[in-house]
């Protein structure tokens, strides 16, 4: 379906910004007032922003890096970075002393299993120095620091991020099982659920058609002002996702990073976009709320094998954005179960750091002695006839950082400093 009718162009709205007259919304604000019964047209809002934040594995990065004098060496056959392998090219750089390649957000390092390429791209946006090894084609080996300062080039790609539609995870069996849908070995029978989405926040839940959310439009990545390419690989019309990219030097380090699950570290990203709501139906089509969000649950082994269902009002419903961690009360015993299965490396020596923290939910689950409290809510499942109900063990989208993000951007475009087009 197309529009049905175009009320104002894109081109009006930002007049109306200009002049200080457009009233931004997040999404969430939107359903918030459409719940509490307001008559919302076009003649009430003017930009909608959305976000999520979440595991997308679809990330790369595009580097490049000078590391030596020109003629230092003929070209490059191998490079590491804080032991992550990234792939040298396409442009053999030959002599130049400088290196194109490209790291993929998912490669994990050669010597910390719990270091990935989401680790090592929250550093270089932090502006830490990393190691970088390079080996040439001559066979010689050549270390140097880096920053990020130092890179010509830093462009995060997602080849498929900001899914609209996603699938929770059960396992059904007694064996635990590795995957990178849990923070550790997902356990069973049924024993905790993992769920991915922002729901009525993420940005194709609010422009199902993507009509204005396609190629060429304008996005938040990390921050960073970067662009929709186009669909994102396995992207349909049922079940959309999006390719961005972004230039990695303009973000910030608090909405990317690396998340260990039970098959290694994963890498997370937050994405914002805006709807200019240029007639009611663009408006209508952001009232969806949370209840109305499916969310199918499948057995984690296959993921295609769908056991039951539920909805994003059942999964984020009056449930905590953060833990709450009594330092008094914990024991420091000598192996703790927080410190190791949290992903985000949040809890060490003691301490929370609720600035590294996702708010994924796995403490509240690992401290044999509830020292984290912390409400994730639980799923009603059919199971042989019995209704089980099942806790949201793991969260692998956080809703705090999605919302940040949303709100971000409805600040920037108030203040002129985001245009709603290039
Ligand atoms: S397991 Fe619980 S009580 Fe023990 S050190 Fe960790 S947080 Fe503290
Ligand atoms: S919710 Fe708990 S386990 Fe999850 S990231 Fe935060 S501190 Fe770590």
């Amino acid at each position: 379906m197309g529009l049905k009718f175009m009320k104002r162009t894109i081109q009006e709205i930002e007049t109306m910004i200009e002049g200080g007259e457009a009233t931004v919304l997040t999404a969430e604000e939107v359903t918030r007032m459409v719940l509490d019964g307001e008559e919302l047209s076009t003649d009430d809002v003017d930009v909608i922003t959305t976000g999520t934040c979440g595991i997308m594995s679809g990330t790369l990065a595009i580097f490049h890096l000078p590391v030596a004098e020109p003629g230092a060496f003929k070209k490059a056959s191998h490079i590491l970075l804080n032991g992550i392998p990234g792939v040298p090219g396409p442009c053999p750089n030959e002599w130049l002393g400088s290196i194109d390649f490209i790291v993929y957000g998912t490669a994990h390092s050669l010597n910390d299993p719990n270091y990935g390429g989401g680790h090592l791209f929250k550093d270089l946006v932090k502006g830490k120095e990393v190691e970088v090894e390079v080996e040439s084609s001559e066979g010689n080996v050549l270390r140097t620091p880096a920053t990020l300062e130092d890179f010509g080039t830093a462009q995060l790609l997602g080849t498929r991020f900001a899914f609209k539609n996603y699938t929770a995870f059960v396992n059904p069996t007694s064996q635990p099982i590795s995957s990178i849908f849990n923070a550790v070995d997902m356990l069973g029978p049924l024993k905790g659920i993992s769920f991915s989405g922002c729901g009525e926040l993420n940005p194709l839940q609010n422009d199902p058609e993507l009509n204005i959310l396609n190629k060429g439009a304008k996005v938040l990545l990390n921050n960073s002002e970067g662009i929709f390419i186009g669909q994102g690989t396995r992207s349909t019309l049922l079940k959309p996702n999006m390719m961005l990219t972004a230039d990695m030097r303009e973000m910030d380090s608090h909405y990317l990073g690396g998340y260990l699950t039970g098959a290694g570290p994963e890498v997370y990203n937050s994405v914002a976009t805006a709807i200019p709501v240029l007639d009611d139906s663009i408006l209508e089509r952001t009232f969806i709320k949370n209840e109305d969000i499916k969310l199918p649950i499948a057995d984690i082994r296959g993921r295609h094998s769908v056991l039951g269902e539920t909805n994003y009002g059942t999964v984020w419903g009056g449930t905590d954005e953060r833990p709450l961690y009594n330092e008094d009360d914990c024991r420091r015993c000598q192996q703790c179960l927080v410190e190791e299965r949290c992903p985000t490396g949040a809890f060490q020596n003691n301490s929370l750091n609720l600035k590294r923290c996702f708010g994924c939910g796995m403490c509240s689950f690992a401290c044999p002695y509830q020292i984290f409290h912390m409400k994730t809510g639980q799923v009603k499942m059919d199971c042989e006839g019995e209704e089980l109900e099942i806790p949201v063990t793991c969260r692998q989208s956080d809703l705090k950082r999605a919302r940040e993000l949303a709100e971000e951007l409805k600040n920037k475009v108030i203040k002129g400093e985001f245009s709603l087009r290039f």
